[in-house]
């Protein structure tokens, strides 16, 4: 895998695609800074060998054309105190102004370019569009995990315009050694939880845990497809109704590839989607028509906290119920609570970018863990074993 440290950049200008897609409030101050901390080591690096820095990344989803709410602009003072030096910033990532002060650009120097996605050549791949770009630096370096499963003009296209200066930065290695651990090389017992609403949007991954792993954990909302599927009482709860047979079809191979399987056996119920509904406790297969299931029970957490708290290496993707209303968060924060016990105890754990990252933040909890991915889906189709374009567009 090549790196940033196999590359000097003395004298050089990087032109890094990171994933500055941060969220901003009304008033554009960043509430989560983490996918820009993170690619603090790459910029640095490059800065510390004597080379200059051109930052690229999407921000939101504009509809093809200049937004100020979607401005990478509101992210230059915090970036500048990052660094601890003034960003310099291009209003437009190609043309003109981008080109005269990436030209302009000295040692040291950092220029932050405006949102790749004001055009749409950037999702579209095209490569006219990556070609503009690539004449900005003479080095491309690839640190953006959330958009690598993307064959966008700034994740893989542009890499062809720099065939033997081009490498991973920092984040972007880590996250591929982080995935790769877990999934070539992990200690075992080996366990997996899986949450979230939807068991479809996760299949290809759980049956290809399903050679890997000792334990499967099924929680979330897409736990309730499973008990409708094998005959209980759901209520109201989250079902996919076309998806019963595929989780039969789950518990039948996880049984015959000798898998301990391990599924809510209580559930926090309410009268209705909210923080203030009334709640109880019912057993799986038992919720009565009125209610709906929003989080695993006492019982549960039990259950899964002891697989967890003995295992050496977890896969944490999706919580186990509504977690963003605090009357529902019981369950995530509980399971959490085991990785973390986990991991302190010498285990690897891995955690699934989206919402489980989250839930680790709000807990804040993130440095009690082994690795918190910045990549969702990216994340999700590594595992799957697809190839990202972002990667191959290094690799090849
Ligand atoms: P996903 O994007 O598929 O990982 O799902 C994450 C979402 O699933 C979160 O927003 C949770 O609030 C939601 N979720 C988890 N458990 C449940 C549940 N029992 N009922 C409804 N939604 C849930």
């Amino acid at each position: 895998m090549k790196t940033v440290d196999q590359i000097s950049f003395s004298g050089k200008k990087a032109l890094i695609r990171v994933d500055f897609n941060v969220p901003l409030d009304e008033n554009y101050n960043i509430t989560d800074d983490n996918r820009m901390t993170a690619a603090l080591p790459t910029i640095k690096k490059i800065l510390n060998d004597g080379g200059a820095v051109i930052l690229m990344s999407h921000l939101g989803r504009p509809k093809g054309g200049p937004e100020e709410k979607y401005s990478l602009k509101h992210l230059i003072p915090h970036l500048s105190d990052l660094l601890g030096q003034q960003v310099q910033f291009a209003d437009d990532c190609i043309g003109a102004a981008a080109t005269e002060k990436a030209k302009a650009l000295g040692k040291g120097e950092v220029l932050l370019l405006e949102n790749l996605r004001f055009y749409k050549e950037e999702e579209k791949g095209d490569k006219d569009f990556a070609e503009k770009l690539s004449k900005l630096g003479d080095i491309y370096v690839n640190d953006a995990f959330g958009t690598a499963h993307r064959a966008h003009a700034s994740t893989a296209v542009i890499a062809q315009f720099f065939p033997t200066a081009k490498c991973f930065g920092y984040l972007m290695a880590a996250e591929l050694q982080n995935a790769e651990k877990v999934l070539n090389g992990a200690a075992k017992p080996f366990t997996a939880i899986m949450g979230g609403s939807k068991v479809s949007d996760k299949i290809e991954l759980i049956e290809r845990l399903l050679d890997k792993v000792d334990n499967l954990i099924i929680g979330g909302g897409m736990a309730y497809t499973f008990a409708k599927a094998d005959g209980g009482a759901i209520g109201k709860s989250l079902v996919e109704a076309d998806k019963l047979d595929l989780a039969l079809s789950l518990v039948e191979k996880a049984k015959q590839k000798g898998v301990n399987l391990l599924l809510p056996v209580d559930n926090v119920i309410a009268d209705k989607f909210a923080n203030d509904a009334n709640t109880d406790v019912a057993k799986t297969g038992e919720i009565p028509d009125a209610w709906e299931g929003l989080d695993i029970g006492p019982e549960t957490v039990k259950l899964f906290s002891k697989v967890i708290e003995e295992s050496k290496t977890i896969l944490w993707n999706g919580p186990m119920g509504v977690f963003e209303m605090d009357t529902f968060m019981v369950g995530t924060k509980a399971i959490a609570d085991a990785v973390a016990k986990a991991t302190d105890n010498g285990a690897f754990s891995l955690i699934g970018g989206g919402d489980s990252a989250a839930a680790v933040a709000k807990f804040g909890m993130t440095d009690e863990v082994s690795y918190v991915s910045t990549g969702g889906g990216a994340l999700l189709e590594y595992m799957e074993g697809k190839e990202l374009p972002g990667v191959k567009a290094i690799n090849e």
